[in-house]
């Protein structure tokens, strides 16, 4: 199959922005074992695409390429480099719908927030474009008369970046955005459910003149992930790695690089509690909590999964939240109504299904949703639980779903242990009112980001990223671009 054969079910406007080949070293890549995978539409079970399934000579193809692009592009002056990116932001831009078309058919997402996904993952290309321009290195006032001390930031190398398919196209930008600005070279492998917005990116790159072999994607099915893995984890070439998907295949990647000594970037999974004091604004908990939770039908690592609410609220909060989600509308995302979309397979929605079978069994109660009919068979009807308890499967794992388990607590101290029970440390949120609470309550979280009286808190300005066994490191905001710097320290002798 070649690429456009199947555009006609996509309906893009620029046909050419769906592609089924990798790409490597500038050009469409079939992959020399000829072997192909299916992509299908979770909304329908439909295939969408047949796309290259890569063996491990691809893989070390692209490595190649990208080093061997290395030392022109990180040549290149940060303005010079950062001229391309802008017209690579500025295409996405302009190819916005084409792009959430893709998304939303590969991956599932409502058309709304594919849209603001893309658009998401411009920023952080236009961000990191601008920040480049500014990774300064320092003069140490030297202890010795007769000497100066410097210190230079300089590219990494070669970098490596695994991406999962709930942000198709944010996770890639996040993290190649910056490795590319300071004068890196990448290979990129995204999820197997989202091939085609990566590579629609791929093509806008072309489009926007970034040279052969600085950006490289490369593709594979599950099974070929771990062997894509290996080669990119052992390639002594390859200089960092970033990745985002489960904790348990972070572990591995981990314990592959070790070596080969190679930095790491890790975004793991995480388990977000979302407290409400009985001080808070409770319309805007509501509020913050419909973002935060439903988006993507439940399916991001910073989605709140377990709801603590103050005993003195918690019956009206619950009652509050029961009614709003009864209103959501579950669906295809391409439909306009639709507010949450199937959920990316079957085996997610079996795991969703098995947290709140154990919920139940446990005690917990269903305030709405739950088995009600629903247009697609990986659909799940927008679920709030009652009497969640700590011990249940769904408080210590992320269930990654549209189900709001609901758990009463007592007291500051009580809810901040509470909070702070697991291996996970990504996100975290409360409503408060109390200024006092406010700070002491922020400081006391075990999280890499906090979100106070807020729903939504992810933009290219702020460091992403978690504590414990959510990761290591920091996308965006200048500490992104640190991740894929060196420094140098030059001392220069004998000068008076
Ligand atoms: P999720 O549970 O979100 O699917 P995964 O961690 O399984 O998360 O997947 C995230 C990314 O990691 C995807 O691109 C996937 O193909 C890739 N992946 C999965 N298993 C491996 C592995 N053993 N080695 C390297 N990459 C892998």
């Amino acid at each position: 199959m070649t690429g456009g054969s199947r555009v006609g079910t996509l309906a893009l406007k620029d046909p050419s922005l769906f592609q089924d080949n990798g790409w490597v070293n500038g050009a469409w890549w079939p992959g020399v074992g000829g072997g192909r995978f299916e992509v299908t539409d979770p909304a329908t079970g439909e295939s969408i695409a047949s796309v290259a399934n890569m063996v491990p000579q691809d893989v070390s193809a692209a490595i190649d390429a990208a080093a061997a692009a290395l030392p022109g592009w990180r040549a290149r002056s940060a303005k010079e480099r950062c001229a391309i990116l802008k017209t690579w932001h500025s295409l996405i831009h302009a190819h916005v719908d084409d792009l959430a078309m893709l998304m939303t058919r590969e991956q599932g997402k409502p058309l709304t927030e594919a849209k603001a996904e893309v658009l998401y993952a411009a920023s952080f290309v236009e961000w990191f474009a601008e920040e480049a321009k500014r990774a300064y290195g320092e003069i140490i006032p030297s202890p010795a008369s007769d000497r100066e001390l410097l210190v230079f930031k300089e590219p990494i190398g070669v970098v490596a970046a695994i991406t999962p398919w709930n942000f198709p196209a944010a996770m890639i930008t996040r993290k190649c955005a910056p490795a590319l600005a300071v004068g890196c070279t990448v290979v990129v492998k995204p999820a197997e459910a989202t091939p085609l917005t990566a590579l629609a990116l791929a093509e806008l790159g072309r489009r926007a003149g970034l040279p052969a072999g600085v950006f490289n994607v490369v593709l594979g099915d599950a099974a070929a992930a771990a062997r894509i893995g290996e080669v990119l984890c052992s390639d002594t070439r390859v200089r960092k790695l970033s990745f985002t998907g489960s904790t348990e295949v972070g572990r591995l990647l981990y314990r592959q690089c070790a070596p080969s000594i190679k930095k790491l970037s890790l975004e793991l999974g995480g388990n977000a509690p979302f407290i409400v004091f009985a001080d808070a604004d409770l319309a805007a908990a509501i509020e913050g909590l419909m973002a935060a939770k439903f988006r993507n039908a439940g399916q991001t690592c910073i989605c709140p999964n377990r709801i603590f609410v103050q005993s003195a609220v918690v019956d009206r909060f619950a009652q509050m939240l029961a009614d709003k989600v009864a209103g959501l509308r579950v669906g295809s995302g391409l439909l306009a109504e639709t507010q949450v979309g199937p959920l990316i397979e079957a085996a997610a929605v079996e795991k969703v299904e098995a947290h709140l079978a154990e919920a139940l069994s446990q005690g917990a109660r269903v305030l709405v949703g739950e088995g009600g009919d629903t247009p697609a068979a990986v659909c799940f009807e927008p679920t709030v639980l009652v009497g969640a308890t700590p011990s249940m499967q769904i408080a210590r794992e992320e269930t990654f779903g549209p189900v709001a388990p609901i758990f009463s607590f007592e007291s500051e101290e009580e809810v901040v242990e509470l909070a702070n029970a697991t291996e996970f440390g990504l996100a975290a949120y409360f409503f408060s009112r109390d200024v006092g609470r406010v700070f002491r309550v922020a400081r006391a979280l075990e999280a890499g980001m906090v979100a106070v009286n807020a729903g939504a808190f992810s933009n290219e300005v702020a460091p992403f990223g978690g504590v414990k066994q959510s990761g290591l490191g920091r996308e965006g905001a200048r500490h992104g671009m640190d991740e894929y710097l060196e420094i140098k320290y030059v001392t220069m002798a004998g000068l008076r």
